[in-house]
């Protein structure tokens, strides 16, 4: 089924395995770029609580590196909540990323779970995750990809930001009344918005596409989404080379195609007790999300049994 959404997009939804299948074998051939995604594992040594199976985590990430590797992924972005609680969850998890091939990257983003630890330890958390600083930006063939750090603004990172109270009082107010008002979300201040600009405007002037890849949702609404949405929103659709916005934290997934960029959250890995993560494609004129696991019953209304494609146009 194809439904036209705007001029130069078009959305793809395979219905049945065999055009799934058929479909996925032709676009593999041609694939500029496969990203290997993973979004909330949440590890812990801890009893299962709910539908959330914090011990299981690590058979699920092995099976989600055994499956990157066996598909040959340029890359793994995660997208964030690593661990639930405890320092000494990094010491179990983080050597399972690293069964990645060793020439593949693996590029990680902070979420909140992440530092529910100990304060003194949270300066320490960019050197556990290889990152170079609490947002960045990297090129690989010309696509910038932007990582984001959703939890800037908020009270349980701010030992790691130091950010002057008010600030972080301010964005949280404006939340009052609102779905997202809860201090487990978080905000993107001011010097990470006049970053964003600039690196956005240094991508559209190297012709680069930008995929954006954050732990906290903008789009749809949602209690899950990033406290000023509708700021970071603004920014990155009044820029036109922005193709997708990739997050995890809404455990669920979701999804949203408007002003002619895809919101993609990805279902949280803690969730169940089947593994979830996915693989993008990226293709001269197209995207492709690959589903695994429980990322396969991603918003039902718009996936068959085997995952959802985005395929879209060039102007
Ligand atoms: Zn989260």
């Amino acid at each position: 089924m194809v439904i036209k959404l705007k001029h130069t997009f078009i959305l793809l939804i395979s219905t049945t395995f065999i055009l799934s299948s058929c479909a996925q074998a032709q676009a593999q051939a041609h694939a500029i770029i496969k990203i290997g995604l993973i979004a909330d594992p949440q590890y812990q040594d801890a009893p299962g609580s709910g539908e959330r199976q914090y011990r299981e985590s690590l058979w699920k990430l092995n099976e989600a590196i055994d499956t990157f590797n066996y598909y040959q992924v340029d890359f793994i972005q995660n997208l964030g909540d690593i661990i639930n609680e405890e320092w000494r969850s990094f010491d179990s998890i983080i050597p399972v990323y690293n069964r990645i091939n060793p020439d593949t990257e693996t590029y990680h983003l902070l979420g909140n779970h992440d530092f529910s630890i100990d304060s003194i330890q949270m300066t320490d958390l960019l050197e556990t995750l290889s990152m170079p600083d609490c947002y960045y930006s990297y090129v690989k063939k010309k696509w910038r990809f932007i990582v984001l750090d959703a939890t800037d603004y908020s009270y349980y990172a701010n030992p790691l930001h130091n950010h002057p109270i008010d600030k972080i009082d301010g964005s949280f107010a404006s939340t009052e009344g609102l779905p997202n008002h809860y201090d487990w979300n978080g905000g993107i201040g001011e010097e990470q918005q006049i970053w964003l600009k600039k690196t956005l405007d240094s991508a559209k002037s190297l012709h680069q596409k930008v995929i954006i890849f954050s732990h906290m949702p903008l789009k749809p609404e949602h209690a899950t989404n990033l406290w000023n949405h509708k700021e970071i929103v603004d920014i990155i659709e009044s820029s036109s080379n922005v193709v997708a916005f990739i997050n995890g934290h809404r455990h669920e997934g979701g999804y949203a195609f408007e002003n002619g960029i895809h919101y993609i959250t990805i279902c949280g890995m803690v969730n169940t007790m089947i593994s979830s993560y996915g693989i993008l494609e990226i293709y001269r004129d197209s995207l492709v999300l690959k589903g695994f696991g429980n990322q396969q019953e991603l918003a039902p209304e718009q996936t068959a049994s085997h995952g959802w494609k985005v395929l879209l146009e060039k102007k």
